[in-house]
């Protein structure tokens, strides 16, 4: 489970959090979604504990700060920071050692579940911006952490990929894990999530839980045009 109380995060002047309170239950898909500036990747590096700022962030009931609460969380960065000259199988085995992994037998796994068992042997600096967010991912799951964030994991993969990562999200879901994932690009959003938090100028504008609920509800697409354009639908 996560937890964020009261953050806020200024830089300089700069209000980029206000205030945000959310939490993400096990088994549950969260969304950020708002326009590039709205405090995304803010809130989520805060989470990782990359930032300082004011307010709690609490994993699974541990301060962010605390070590086991790091071992239990899985960080997928924007832009994917790959060694250059790592290969593929070395990157997970580095991961592996970094956080005492015992069961070598993980990086098998997510090298097949990644479908990237056929370029283990390449370095990082030999991969397409798909192939890097698959293996930034692997490095992310090894440590079978229990709450997983991604910043805009979508930008830059193809469509195939694309389809993947989804089909991802709903087996972390279905572990039981918190996953927590930032976006602007609505027409990626379909329909695996549980709730969207909406996110503009450092705030949460609005939140929807998608529940079958009464029809005259607004959908996520009227409540984000509405919001972010200031018209009304
Ligand atoms: P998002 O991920 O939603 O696009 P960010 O959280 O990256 O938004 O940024 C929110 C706001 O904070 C933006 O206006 C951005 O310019 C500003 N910002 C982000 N990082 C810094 C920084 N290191 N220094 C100053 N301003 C920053
Ligand atoms: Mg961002």
């Amino acid at each position: 489970m996560l937890s964020v109380n009261g953050v806020t995060k200024k830089y300089k002047n700069f209000l980029a959090n206000d205030n945000l309170s959310f939490t993400i239950d096990n088994g549950e898909i969260g969304i950020l979604l708002g326009p590039n500036g709205a405090g995304k990747s803010t809130i989520i590096k805060s989470i990782a504990g990359l930032l300082k700022y004011s307010g709690t962030i609490e994993i699974n009931g541990l301060d962010n700060h605390d070590m086991e609460a790091k071992r239990q969380l899985g960080y997928i960065p924007e832009i994917p920071a790959l060694y250059d000259t790592l290969t593929v199988e070395e990157h997970l085995e580095f991961i592996r050692r970094a956080y005492k992994v015992e069961d070598i037998s993980v990086k098998e796994k997510l090298l097949e579940r990644f479908e990237l068992s056929d370029k283990r042997k390449k370095m990082g600096k030999e991969l397409s911006k798909g192939m890097q967010q698959k293996v930034s991912i692997c490095c992310a799951l090894i440590h079978n952490p229990s709450v997983i964030i991604f910043d805009e994991p979508m930008v830059g993969l193809d469509p195939h990929a694309i389809k993947e990562l989804k089909q991802v999200f709903q087996e972390l879901k279905a572990e039981g894990k918190s996953v927590l994932i930032s976006t602007h690009m609505i027409d990626t959003i379909e329909d695996y999530w549980d709730v969207a938090h909406i996110m503009m100028n450092g705030k949460i504008a609005a939140t929807k839980h998608n529940r079958p609920g009464n029809p005259e509800d607004k959908s996520l697409d009227e409540l984000f045009f509405e919001i972010t354009e200031g018209t009304k639908a």
